[in-house]
Parts: C-alpha cells; structure tokens; sequence
C-alpha cells in the first residue's frame, strides 16, 4: 500500500506528519520525494548505505565536421538548440534529453554524454525503515528526472510513505500518482484552505482517496473543517499550534518526541486507511 503525504501550501508540516506516521507504523519505505529540498533525513536519521548518482543525456555537436545542424534545431520541440551562420548554440537547462537531434541530425555528427543532475541516497532508519531520498542538484530543472529513478525503486509490496514536495504541480503528480490514499496536510488559513482546494482537485482528478490533517489548530478559522464535514471528507487529526513543536522541529525532533500519544494516533490514521483501501479493492 502506498501513502503519499502532500500540501498544496509548502511549510504546513507535511514532512512532520510524514516522518511521524512512518515512525509509528515502524516498518515500511520512506520515500523523499521532495528531491529539491528533502529534509526528512533529518528526523529519521538513516543511516546511509549507499548514494547512487542520476543521470540525463545532453546531446554535443561536432560542429568541426562542418556538417549542417539545422535539422536539429528545426526538430527540438524545447527550443533547445539555434543554429545561426553554422554554429550550433545549445541551452542545456532547455534540453530534455529527448535524443531526438541524434536521430535527424546529421550521422554520427551528434554525439551524447552523460550530465549528472541528482543523486538518490539509500538508507536504514530505526526501527524498520528503509529509506530513499532523491536530491535535485542546486540550479537543475530535472526533478521528474530524479523522481523517476525513485520510482524503480518502490516497494509497493510493503507499506510505502511517500513525502511530496509542495504545491500542486508536475512533481507533485509523480509523487502520488501511483498513491492509494493521499494524506493533504494544511493549516486552517484562507492561504492554506485555497491551496488545499487545488490539491483536492488534483486527487480527484487522479481518482486518488484522500483525507485531510490538520496542522496549526488555533489559528485561522474552521472553514476547512466545514468543507470536510460538508463533503465527506476524513479529517483525520488536528496538531495544535504550539511553539514547542516548532522548537522540536528547529532541533530535528518529532511529534512523537513532542508527545508519545502521536505514535497511537498515527497508528489508528493508518488503521483507518488500510481499512478503506482494502475495503475498496
Ligand atoms: S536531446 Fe531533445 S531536447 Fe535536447 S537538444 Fe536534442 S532534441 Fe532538444
């Protein structure tokens, strides 16, 4: 089963609950999927067991041949080549190493070399977790490039906790999309509420189950709870806005270790859903 932790919003806790409901559930695989700032290695302390590197294929030009690229150009639906007066001008942070310019350029004229763009580190954290992380290099496009190598690497065998990165976008989709239920983690602002519409949209979309926690109870308003009681939409739990949990957090800590009482209620959130998940299939 496959849980994907989510939030519309970035910064409602969507790692805390992550890392908290695996750290209850004890034994499953933790997914980073959040590969252009994954942080939570630093509340599940893995210990690493080895770093694999991510590449891409850029294409290059052997423009001393004399041979004419404009074929090339004319074919990358990423504008990522020009050909001006003979000379090829290539944006690599364009190019979506398609391979297609290889293939209507000029033969053997086009070569390719590989460019590193990630990493994907694998772990173990106690008690039970194996752990994945995918890290995006600083100032690389190619995230979904990374998310795809992670992808090989899931275990839907077992229990698997994926943590998305935020918003709604395409490197959200590959997060969940293979997900059977999606937690939305959000805090109860009209902000969070907005952004939270979004990603329901996005579920419903993908036909994707899903429930909603609540994080920073006490601030805002309670417009989020009415949606999710008007719509039948679980709300699985309310985190309270205390400052010590942000102190906890700040220093690499849980919810867990804010309060043991979370490993019991993250015990029955997953309980909840395995229940729906089975029920449904
Ligand atoms: S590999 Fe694909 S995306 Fe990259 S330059 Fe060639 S045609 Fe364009």
């Amino acid at each position: 089963m496959i849980i994907s932790i989510a939030s519309g919003k970035g910064g409602t806790g969507k790692t805390t609950v992550a890392v908290s409901l695996a750290l209850s559930i004890g034994y499953c695989q933790f997914i980073d999927y959040d590969v252009e700032a994954p942080n939570a290695d630093i509340f599940l302390k893995p210990d690493i067991k080895n770093i694999k590197k991510v590449y891409i294929k850029h294409p290059y030009f052997l423009t001393e041949t004399g041979k004419d690229f404009s074929s090339c150009a004319e074919f990358c639906h990423y504008n990522a080549l020009a050909v001006i007066k003979n000379e090829v001008i290539f944006y690599p942070e364009l190019c979506h190493g398609c391979g297609g310019c290889i293939l209507v350029g000029p033969q053997g004229a086009v070569r390719e070399k590989d460019i590193e763009v990630g990493q994907i580190t694998k772990g173990f954290a106690k008690p039970g977790i194996d752990f994945l992380k995918g890290n995006l290099i600083p100032g690389s496009m190619r995230s979904t490039t990374v998310q795809n190598e992670l992808e090989k690497m899931v275990n839907s065998k077992g229990t698997v906790i994926i943590d998305s990165p935020p918003g709604n976008a395409c490197s959200m989709v590959m997060a969940v999309k293979n997900s059977d239920y999606c937690i939305l983690v959000t805090e109860p602002t009209p902000y969070g509420f907005n952004d939270l519409l979004i990603s329901m949209a996005v579920l419903d979309n993908l036909k994707i189950p899903y429930g909603v926690i609540i994080n920073r109870d006490g601030i805002g308003d309670s417009a989020i709870e009415a949606h999710c009681r008007n719509n039948n939409i679980k709300l699985h739990i309310k985190i309270p806005n205390d400052v010590q949990i942000a102190r906890l957090y700040s220093s690499g800590m849980t919810l867990l270790d804010y309060d043991i009482s979370y490993g019991q209620k993250f015990e029955k959130i997953f309980k909840e859903i395995e229940d729906l998940v089975y029920q449904k299939s």
